[in-house]
């Protein structure tokens, strides 16, 4: 039971004031998608890589150095690998970071906003959200968002919660802050505008989904039945299949990716083998979130 559940009543027993306000609580407002993409593009494409790195041992209490050294391989390894992918086919992306990573690690963050990508937000310590009272959300999110603004030299303006883990409080603190945008939910493929308890808030959602994800197809875990069981070569064919959707319905395909999975030697390679494709495809617009937030309200006259 999370701290925003008032009490332990059976959902077939709530009154409809209490299922319909969980369900208008937080909800997908109109789409964005704009007329036309930038520069004439018939599709939008936007990578993101969550740097999720020592976190996600240390947001379960787990100080084991085993683990911890997977998490050192995300920054060690595998964010080097990655930038020289994106430098090489000149591609701007946004790395999700959380506040504690950024502190291990602010040159390897300094050297992606120098390497012109986005910095945002990606909670803590990689905390779940909901589990935490509205305090203690708070007071996270605040910290993070001035962690990543003193190391990025300006404040982050996108969010994406850990593990997705969206909590009923947690968009009054996004629109507290002034971001621009959340990327953590899963109302639609294309960009709509975040309404709370009905009313439109001008928060834009670039939405995600576990089938655009690597950690899906690739987690594994030692103590469980838990094991990479699609190849790579499977793993690109749901990408291309979702990326040539995108192409023909002339919409967004937003991709989340995580540095210690991704930036394997076997799986960076599917990744330029995506890019190839999307590339001869042709008509790509290839942007960080923060801009793809930008360039829909932009085109969308009304969300001010
Ligand atoms: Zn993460």
């Amino acid at each position: 039971m999370s701290p925003h559940d008032a009490d332990a009543e059976p959902a077939w027993a709530w009154d409809e004031r209490r299922w319909r306000g969980a369900v208008e609580k937080v909800r997908a407002g109109r789409r964005l998608t704009p007329q036309r993409w930038k520069d004439g593009a018939r599709v939008c494409v936007a990578l993101s890589f969550d740097s999720d790195h020592e976190t996600s041992t240390l947001r379960e209490g787990s100080v084991s150095p085993g683990r911890l050294s997977q998490g050192q391989y995300g920054s060690r390894a595998a964010v080097p690998r990655i930038l020289a992918l994106l430098r090489r086919h000149g591609i701007r992306a946004s790395f999700f970071v959380p506040g504690v990573v950024a502190l291990l690690h602010p040159d390897e963050q300094r050297r992606v906003v120098d390497e012109g990508h986005e910095l945002a937000m990606h909670g803590w310590i990689h905390e779940m959200t909901s589990q935490l009272t509205p305090v203690v959300e708070r007071d996270l999110m605040h910290r993070a968002h001035e962690t990543l603004a003193k190391i990025a030299g300006r404040p982050p303006v996108g969010v994406r919660v850990p593990s997705w883990d969206f909590s009923p409080t947690t968009l009054g603190l996004i629109r507290e802050l002034g971001l621009l945008y959340d990327s953590s939910l899963m109302a639609d493929d294309e960009p709509y505008e975040l309404l709370e308890d009905g009313a439109p808030t001008g928060i834009v959602e670039l939405p995600v989904e576990w089938i655009k994800d690597d950690a899906p197809y690739f987690g594994m875990n030692r103590a469980s039945t838990l094991r990479p069981y699609t190849p790579p070569s499977a793993v690109l064919e749901i990408f291309k299949a979702e990326f040539d959707g995108a192409v023909a319905e002339g919409g967004l395909f937003l991709l989340t990716m995580h540095p210690h999975i991704i930036g394997h030697r076997s799986r960076i390679a599917l990744l330029e083998r995506l890019i190839e494709h999307m590339k001869a495809v042709g008509g790509v617009w290839f942007a960080a979130h923060e801009e793809v937030a930008r360039y829909c309200r932009a085109a969308d006259g009304g969300l001010r």
